[in-house]
């Protein structure tokens, strides 16, 4: 496999010439759209990526009205608003030489004001306001809207637009006959539902002029009931691209699907075999998204054809030097998207800044920042976690002098358990970065090696920076000491068998991923060859892609030999209430399709040789199980604090040592990158 992009060089007479050519950044919407110095904050957010040697750079998607809008307050591009502060992105990638094109997107029945539009008045379930029906006029009016925003865009200094239609927002609600019931020339056939997507790419084109970039986003898979065929797919794109469509950029599924398709359980290029029978149909450059996140795996997908381009979104959060690293042959210091959606999507979803697991100055760029030491100090790291790991890399990088004190004989701390849950394979290559910047940057690693007090006092440390995570909670419960009682790190750093019937104490974060972890005997994959066809399978995906909207109709299918019941004591309307918001669903989906039992309201009375004796909801019963796992929480582990302090040094907590509660590596890294930052 390559590990450069060498042979990407070719340009594609787009104007630009670099192996920028064949990587754009996808569209996010970030949230610093909506901050009151969000154009700074843009330019500098982008800036930071166009230096880093992505190319061409789509914005967050801005309504080319004001029904197009995603929320109240958000902007829109139209003659009666300021588009100034656009100006300042702009100048701020073009400095880098960068390219950058406005994301033009029509939110439809997707939006969340007052005013939204639709195809047709649909309900969907995801937004509890029911859009009303665009009139023929206004059908005609937003292809003119976009053609105005797009002339806006050029006039503002932007390369290009992308004309968003996919992921189910209004371009994609007129396409597919789930949501167009419409009677007039915007309905029915498919040549008058595709007549507001084609017309606007062409008034875009006749409004912008010739020499300026304009991406469709074409929805490759709706993964929707009502959605389109692939026929219907193929000649979407190529009447867009007779319409005058510089590239076609695809996306994968509505929003309302119940498939997920970015999540980590999404193996990479989970959907590259749709996107190459889209590939022989068209001549303009066509572009894969979604769970590509390493310059090898983006080589491949163009080396073998499925596309001409590829586009990232989230990796180039979790890395602004993606491809700078990859021209420079450095593929292994790029910090990979894990796919886990907690620092991006998640805060996304629930009004928060968006920013990244890995990489917690993403969208902090203007107030997160870390000074090269000037009088380079001596650190101690205790525990090679994830926190451990962010503060001894950066620190390091900063010019100090690091130790990094690891009671195991590898670095990664519980990212180690985390790796082999099926579906978060990937977690490992957080570990790998890590490593990476180690070498880079001579910490001094000590393997293997409890660091205790004596190792730490009087030995030249300017400060301690204990990050030694977590112990496991062993609960109260008659019979815990019981043969059949498993903790789960018997169960996954030491490997110990469970039975046929399993149950599982606890359903926090830990509790579903042992239940995912027994539900899959085959352990962890190995990323770089997904098992694609048992992906699609499971989640009721059709790979010959014969049925509209690319769904199965055997439907979801998903297989488990064991017994597992998952316990909290919490109701059961609060199951799973604390799992990633974007991703969580799809794990309780799976699990729920697996057969788990899931039973809340739990009182623990004790374990026998006849298994667990619960109460539920009052009720008492006896789970006549092999094995019981216990996943009930944890407890920081400082045992070291107390005497360094005695002794007169300076501690930092980090992670799981300083507050279990509640913790995720999101907090564990963050918290270890703001230290830095302070030094
Ligand atoms: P830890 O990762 O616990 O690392 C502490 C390290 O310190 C350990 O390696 C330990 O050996 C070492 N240590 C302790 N004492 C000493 C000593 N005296 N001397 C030397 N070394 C010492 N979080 C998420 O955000 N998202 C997820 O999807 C996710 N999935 C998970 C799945 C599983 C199965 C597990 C177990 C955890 C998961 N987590 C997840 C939790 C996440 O891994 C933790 O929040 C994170 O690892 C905490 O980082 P930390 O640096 O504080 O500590
Ligand atoms: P957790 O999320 O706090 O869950 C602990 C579970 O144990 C809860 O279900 C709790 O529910 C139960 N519990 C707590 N005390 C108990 C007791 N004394 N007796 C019996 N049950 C008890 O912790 P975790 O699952 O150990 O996860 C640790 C951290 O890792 C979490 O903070 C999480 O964010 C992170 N993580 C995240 C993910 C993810 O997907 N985002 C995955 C794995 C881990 P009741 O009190 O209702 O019984
Ligand atoms: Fe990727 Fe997770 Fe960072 Fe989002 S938060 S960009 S999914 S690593």
């Amino acid at each position: 496999m390559r590990n450069d992009f060498a042979h990407l060089l070719e340009p594609l007479d787009l104007g630009f010439t670099t192996l920028r050519n064949r990587v754009l950044m996808g569209s996010m919407h970030t949230g610093l759209e909506e901050m009151p110095d969000g154009y700074a904050r843009q330019a500098a957010f982008f800036a930071e990526r166009a230096r880093g040697e992505t190319g061409l750079i789509i914005t967050g998607g801005y309504g080319p009205n004001r029904e197009g809008r995603l929320a109240p307050k958000s902007d829109y591009i139209a003659p009666d608003q300021d588009l100034e502060g656009h100006r300042q992105i702009v100048e701020a990638v073009h400095r880098e030489g960068g390219k950058i094109a406005l994301q033009l997107l029509h939110g439809g029945r997707y939006a969340h004001h007052g005013e939204i539009v639709s195809a047709s008045a649909v309900p969907t379930r995801i937004n509890p306001v029911v859009a009303r029906e665009m009139t023929t006029d206004e059908c005609y009016q937003t292809i003119e809207d976009f053609g105005t925003a797009a002339k806006l865009a050029r006039q503002i200094g932007y390369d290009g637009v992308e004309i968003m239609g996919s992921e189910g927002y209004l371009l994609n609600q007129f396409t597919a006959q789930r949501v167009n019931q419409r009677k007039d020339e915007f309905g029915g056939t498919l040549e008058n539902r595709l007549r507001l997507p084609v017309g606007a790419v062409s008034n875009a084109r006749e409004k912008a002029g010739d020499d300026f970039i304009i991406v469709y986003r074409l929805s490759a898979l709706d993964l929707v009931e009502g959605g389109n065929t692939l026929e219907d797919i193929i000649t979407q794109a190529k009447a867009v691209e007779a319409a005058g469509a510089t590239i076609i950029n695809t996306g994968i599924g509505w929003h309302e699907a119940r498939i997920p398709t970015i999540a980590h359980m999404v193996p990479r290029g989970a959907f590259t075999w749709a996107v190459k029978r889209i590939k022989p149909h068209v001549t303009i450059p066509l572009v894969y998204s979604n769970r590509v996140n390493n310059p090898q795996q983006a080589d491949g997908i163009i080396s073998e054809g499925v596309a001409d381009m590829v586009s990232m979104a989230r990796p180039l959060l979790a890395d602004p030097d993606f491809m700078k690293k990859t021209r420079e042959g450095r593929p292994e210091e790029i910090n990979i998207c894990i796919g886990c959606n907690q620092g991006c999507l998640d805060n996304a979803f629930t009004g928060k800044l968006t920013t990244c697991m890995v990489n917690p100055r993403a969208c902090r760029e203007v107030d997160l920042n870390y000074r090269p030491a000037s009088t380079p100090k001596n650190f101690a790291v205790v525990g090679a976690g994830p926190g451990g790991l962010a503060f001894a890399a950066t620190a390091a990088e900063q010019g100090h002098k690091v130790t990094l004190f690891e009671a195991s004989d590898e670095i990664g701390g519980q990212f180690n358990l985390a790796k082999i849950i099926p579906g978060k394979e990937d977690y490992a290559e957080t570990i790998t970065y890590y490593g990476a910047l180690l070498r880079k940057f001579n910490v001094d690693v000590k393997l293997n090696h409890t660091a205790s007090a004596a190792d730490l006092v009087d030995k030249g440390f300017d400060a301690v920076i204990l990050a030694t995570g977590i112990t496991p909670r062993t609960p109260d419960i008659p019979g815990i000491d019981h043969p059949k009682v498993l903790s789960y790190l018997d169960v996954l750093a030491g490997g110990k068998p469970v039975g046929d019937k399993v149950a599982i104490i606890g359903a926090g974060g830990i509790g579903f991923d042992v239940a995912e972890y027994i539900m899959h005997p085959e352990g962890p994959g190995d990323p770089a060859h997904p098992d694609i066809a048992r992906f699609n399978s499971e989640w009721g995906i059709d790979g010959d892609y014969a049925h509209a909207g690319g769904l199965s109709p055997e439907g979801m299918r998903m297989p488990c030999d064991k017994q597992v019941w998952l316990l909290q004591r919490k109701p059961h309307n609060k199951f799973g209430a604390t799992l990633s918001k974007t991703r969580g669903w799809a794990t309780f989906v799976e699990v729920m399709f697996r057969g788990v039992k899931m039973v809340g309201d739990v009182e623990y009375d004790m374990i026998d040789d006849a298994g667990l004796h619960i109460r539920a909801g009052g009720e008492p019963q006896t789970l006549d199980v092999d094995s019981i796992v216990v996943c009930a929480g944890q407890d920081s582990r400082r045992d070291l604090h107390d005497a360094l302090v005695q002794a007169g040094m300076t501690v930092h907590l980090i992670g799981g040592a300083d507050e279990a509660r509640e913790l995720d590596a999101v907090r564990a890294i963050e918290q270890a990158s703001r230290l830095v930052a302070t030094l």
